[in-house]
């Protein structure tokens, strides 16, 4: 009985939107009798500690340990210290993670029963790592232990990435000086159809001297590094995105697509939100009317202009109907007529008594599972995506940066479970695309038809829930 004693490491990249879909994907295997061991950052762990309590019991077979993430622990981690953080983690985290997993391999196999016991997990026998966090594929493979990684983006943003080689030897990439972002783009196999250069995730657009973004090569080795791997999983089911994984398996040792995740597996044991979740808003949403509500949020993120904050705002008053904004703290920029108002105060101005309710955080499976909720106004983050497929909510998409472009393309033009907004933030489309996506019946029929077929896909016999067996399997052998 070799195999019952699996052991695997999950080690996302530290940032909300990894552990959201990763922390689910460890509470599924831990409910397949696999061993976990959850790797966060210091950082994250204390912020976890401070912002939520967990669900339920926690699982005598998942546990959570944490390594430094090397930068001070005031640092906002945001998205204009992205850089930092990837850097930091690859000098320090690299180091702690190679003496963690060394350690964690060492560690004389208890009897079966002592791991209910702290630390009393057997040793490691496979690692499960971020395809963000491509050092550590090295790290596992340098102390021979068998690793998967994990990418938490689309499927169809991964190709495009796979795909890059093709693009700069067709001439598509660098996008010409001053090109129309309308234009169709070759090479791309299964999304030539409906492809334009402003779909491609946000690293293809022109940047730097010589109009290729210094980051592109960068995600683009690290996208193939993932074919070192013993195999690739994916947040994503079959019948969403086939064809992009079909195109992927070439590359890949193997491929898995389980998603969506958060909705095959009961609600993790543990905490996941780095933000303390402000239930109120629940509250709230039970007092509006069926399908009433626009729920407004735009990710862990995902930062604004106040330009662009003020053409949302107006827009979305415009459209008239109730709606629930997500605004992180700091998530607007300020003003440039040094206008003090808070965004908050700003809404509340505009859309006047009991039409808006804001929050810095909400529970956001619960909201858009609620009765109230008519369409997500969303960055179109993959989690973000998800979410709202499953729920059968209809989409408003404004990406801001990384696969939320190509993914607004699949939900406004594939699955047409939504609209894309991208690039253009005015008023008048903010109102004229709210109307819609709230009133829109082919919408509507699209984005509930999708929810079936992903159920389907996620439920016994899907073609989600064979692959996480199929996957539990190959751990298990892993480790026998
Ligand atoms: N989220 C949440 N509450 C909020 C806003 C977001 O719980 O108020 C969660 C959301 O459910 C999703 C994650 O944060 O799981 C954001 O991930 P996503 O991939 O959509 O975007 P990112 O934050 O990575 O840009």
């Amino acid at each position: 009985m070799a195999a019952a004693a699996a052991h695997v490491l999950v080690f996302p990249f530290p940032l909300q939107g990894h552990i959201n879909c990763m922390l689910p994907f460890a509470t599924a295997l831990a409910g397949a009798g696999v061993l976990v061991t959850f790797l966060h950052s210091d950082h994250n762990l204390r912020r976890l500690g401070r912002a939520s309590a967990p669900d339920g019991p926690p699982s005598p077979r998942l546990r959570s340990l944490s390594i430094p993430d090397g930068l001070p622990d005031n640092d906002p981690r945001s998205v204009g210290g992205l850089l930092e953080l990837v850097e930091s983690l690859k000098a320090v985290a690299s180091v702690a993670f190679r003496a963690l997993l060394a350690s964690l391999l060492s560690t004389t196999s208890p009897s079966r029963a002592d791991h209910h016991h702290d630390g009393g997990f057997p040793p490691v026998t496979c690692v499960v790592a971020d395809g963000y966090l491509p050092w550590a594929i090295d790290v596992a493979d340098e102390l021979c232990v068998p690793v998967l990684a994990f990418r938490t983006s689309s499927a169809c943003s991964i190709l495009a990435f796979l795909s890059a080689p093709r693009l700069f030897e067709l001439g598509e990439l660098p996008f010409p000086a001053g090109g129309d972002l309308d234009e169709p783009v070759r090479g791309v196999p299964g999304m030539e159809s409906f492809l334009r250069r402003r779909d491609l995730p946000s690293s293809f657009r022109r940047a730097g001297e010589h109009g290729v973004n210094p980051r592109l090569p960068v995600l683009v080795e690290d996208t193939f590094h993932s074919g070192k791997a013993r195999a690739l999983i994916f947040n994503t089911a079959a019948s969403l995105e086939r064809s992009a994984l079909a195109h992927i398996a070439p590359h890949m040792r193997d491929v898995f697509a389980v998603g969506p995740l958060h909705a095959m597996s009961p609600a993790p044991a543990v905490a996941t939100s780095l933000w303390r979740e402000d239930d109120g808003c629940v509250a709230w949403l039970d007092g509006q009317a069926d399908r009433s509500v626009v729920y407004v949020s735009l990710g862990s993120l995902a930062v604004m202009s106040h330009g662009q904050f003020t053409e949302f705002l107006s827009g979305l008053v415009a459209a008239g109907h109730p709606f629930l904004w997500v605004l992180r703290p700091d998530m607007v920029g300020e003003s440039r007529d040094g206008d003090a108002t808070t965004p908050q105060d700003a809404i509340r101005a505009a859309a006047g008594d009991g039409k808006a309710h804001v929050v810095a955080w909400a529970p956001q499976w619960d909201v858009l599972r609620h009765r109230a909720v008519g369409c997500f106004l969303t960055h179109a983050g993959w989690n973000s995506t998800l979410e709202a497929v499953v729920e059968g909510v209809p989409m408003l998409c404004w990406p801001f940066f990384a696969d939320q472009q190509i993914n607004s393309r699949f939900v406004g033009a594939v699955w047409r479970n939504g609209l894309d907004m991208k690039d253009v933030c005015e008023r008048g489309v903010v109102e004229k695309t709210v109307r819609e996506a709230m009133e829109s019946d082919e919408i509507r029929q699209s984005a509930e038809a999708l929810a079936e077929q992903v159920k389907r896909d996620i439920a016994d016999g899907g073609s989600s829930a064979m692959e996480f067996k199929r996957l539990v399997s190959f751990i298990r052998e892993l480790g026998s």
